[in-house]
């Protein structure tokens, strides 16, 4: 019989997966019982529409045997199947296409389980503990049916065989052992009982085992009769069948959620919160959501699907129900079970559901009011979620013209110049002092260089916080968000900061009259580069900045010009300020008598110096060096 050669990916995941990359063997019971749970699933939703299949739901059923003497764990099922091709596509290679891929480009070690963990690598776990897997199916609606063996990585043997039930049936032959490790316990049928009890007790058909039990022998332990046992052995169901999100939560520990939680949504990471909750009212529904603790490596691409499992009473009815939850909770994982929806609803019929849209905006409500009690419970680990889905919310304040602002505002957080820790708006306005009208920000790539900005300097001395806006997105999105309770939201680079007083306004007035035609020359010298050149108060050591007048910041214009789509490129209005109180400015108003070519020289040097502190290229270097040289030879 020819011997198949693994698809070249598989090969690999095959060899990781042999040389265990997973630190828990005992998984390889879970994944197998949910392929079968699966296929049973698949089975019965035929079995709703097709009238020849003979079988209601309580005939569906996933047997156990387990025997010591061969080695052997038997596992059946009498789902769906799988048909020749399906066996040559499903097990010859890996499902999941685009995994390997990964991992090749990223060259994951050990170390990187988490990654392989989104995965669901199922079968292949089979060989962490096997030195055979063999798998014989027949497919619904198939006449033939087949064998696939394999022994690892040398590859598999496909052949016909005579199963006569539809289903199929995966038996393992274990490892021996070896000195660090123990695969005899995979042989024990307690072992076996907890396993399953641990990570399949929900599973909705029932788990039977072949359970070898003692008894009192019939006539004996009575009276004289010394008492003697006998061995017989009887099937039992497993799994207690309840799903877990319909069990009450006392009965329930934080480890039978994680648990859940790690096999349902393939993490290798509990879960950083967990929402469980019944509704009752106009809709009433179930809960299970959880938040991850890691965000998912594709969580910021367009591959990212996000959604809730609906099921109707316990039954799945789909597996990514997107209108459950707004794209700024997508990181939100989990179900939804309503008794309130039909089993055979399309997808179709769905969006436009009464109820599912009153249950996706208590869901919204619910997840939100978590959030907030997890900010106020648990600081920390609300950063540490911050971290991970804080650019999600902050889009979601900027989607939509802002229409979500009322719902986000009070979870996000900013790093603030107080003390480089996160701080909330509510936070940031209950310590504004007395005098501080506005809520500040700054806007740069990082918080170093935003503190190296000359405006910063004026704003930090009067003792009022800055937020530093280091995400392309924040700027944008506190534009949509506007004020945040009566307080506008001002950057530190804008044109009117309005911090000068009574008398400090008056003196900059009088020197900007005083000078205007400098002023007008030095603009006219910059030839459209500028909107403006005006006088400053707000710079204390600095002698110039560069600003912005209207609604495009500075580095509005950086972000909008590095997105690819925008051929167009935008330009802020620009504003050239120099400082009041600076040396340089008697230096300008010198010249201006006496030097105008040396005026325009320094007015391009000051401009270029601004740009550069701002974080813009040099125009023209050529010329810029050019100036420099000539100003070196004078
Ligand atoms: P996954 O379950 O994540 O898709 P697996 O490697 O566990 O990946 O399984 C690959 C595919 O093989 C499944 O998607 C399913 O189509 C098929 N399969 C596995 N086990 C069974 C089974 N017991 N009955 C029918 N089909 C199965």
């Amino acid at each position: 019989m020819e011997t198949k050669q693994f698809k070249a990916e598989s090969k690999k995941l095959l060899d990781m997966m042999i040389n265990s990359i997973y630190t828990h063997k005992e998984i390889f019971l879970r994944e197998l019982i949910s392929n079968a749970s699966d296929a049973i699933d698949k089975l019965y939703f035929k079995s709703l529409t097709d009238h020849n299949i003979d079988m209601s739901r309580e005939d569906f059923k996933i047997m156990l045997d387990v025997n010591k003497e061969k080695r052997t764990i038997v596992l059946e099922d009498n789902g769906i199947g799988m048909t020749l091709d399906e066996l040559e596509n499903n097990l010859g290679t890996i499902a999941k296409s685009g995994s390997l891929d990964f991992k090749k480009e990223n060259d994951l070690s050990k170390d990187d389980i988490g990654v392989i963990g989104q995965f669901g690598v199922g079968f292949y776990s089979a060989f962490m503990v096997s030195k055979e897997v063999i798998v014989e199916s027949k497919a619904y609606g198939e006449e033939k049916s087949y064998i696939w063996c394999s022994k690892g990585v040398d590859g598999y043997t496909i052949e016909e065989s005579d199963k006569k039930e539809v289903g199929t049936k995966i038996t393992l032959v274990i490892k021996d052992n070896t000195d660090e490790e123990n695969y005899d316990e995979f042989l024990e049928q307690y072992r076996l009982q907890g396993i399953i009890k641990k990570y399949s007790d929900y599973i909705r058909y029932p788990i039977k085992m072949n359970v070898s039990k003692q008894r009192l022998k019939d006539g004996t332990g009575t009276g004289d009769v010394a008492a003697e046992y006998e061995s017989y052995t009887e099937i039992e169901t497993i799994n207690s069948m309840v799903p877990i999100w319909k069990k009450q939560k006392s009965e329930l520990t934080q480890e039978d959620y994680n648990n859940f939680y790690k096999d349902k949504y393939f993490d290798f990471t509990d879960p950083c919160l967990t929402i469980h909750s019944k509704t009752e009212g106009t809709v009433t529904y179930s809960s299970l959501m959880f938040v991850p603790s890691k965000t998912p490596y594709n969580y910021y691409s367009k591959e990212y699907e996000k959604g809730l499992q609906l099921y109707s009473n316990g039954v799945l009815i789909m597996d990514k129900c997107a209108d459950l939850l707004p794209d700024y909770f997508g990181f939100v994982k989990g179900l939804v079970d309503s008794e309130d929806l039909s089993l055979n609803i399309s997808r179709e019929m769905l969006q436009h559901d009464r109820q599912l849209k009153l249950i996706s905006k208590s869901i919204q409500k619910k997840i939100k009011s978590e959030l907030l009690k997890m900010l106020k419970s648990d600081r920390e680990k609300y950063e540490e979620f911050y971290k991970n889905f804080g650019l999600q919310l902050k889009f979601g304040l900027y989607e939509n013209y802002g229409m979500n602002k009322d719902e986000l505002k009070d979870l996000v957080m900013f790093k603030s110049s107080l003390d480089k820790k996160y701080v909330t708006l509510s936070e940031y306005v209950s310590r504004m002092k007395e005098e501080q009208k506005d809520i500040y920000y700054a806007s740069g790539e990082s918080i170093e260089r935003i503190d190296t900005l000359p405006q910063t300097e004026l704003v930090k001395d009067k003792g009022f916080e800055i937020l530093y806006f280091t995400d392309d997105v924040d700027e944008f999105a506190i534009q949509m968000m506007h004020e945040y309770d009566g307080k506008t939201f001002k950057s530190i680079s804008s044109e009117n900061l309005d911090l000068e007083t009574e008398e400090e306004k008056k003196n900059l007035e009088q020197q900007l009259n005083d000078n205007k035609d400098l002023f007008e020359f030095m603009k006219d010298s910059l030839s459209g580069k500028v909107k403006n050149v005006v006088l400053t108060q707000r710079l204390k050591s600095h002698p110039v900045c560069l600003t912005a007048q209207g609604n495009i910041s500075l580095e509005m214009e950086k972000v909008l010009n590095a997105m690819p789509t925008n051929e167009q490129k935008v330009k802020a209005d620009r504003v050239l300020e120099i400082n009041v109180n600076h040396k340089i400015f008697e230096k300008l108003k010198e010249l201006y008598n006496t030097d105008k070519e040396k005026l325009k020289k320094y007015t391009e040097l000051l401009y270029t110096q601004a740009c550069l502190i701002e974080g813009f290229d040099v125009e023209d270097p050529v010329e810029f060096s050019n100036i420099i040289c000539d100003l070196m030879l004078d």
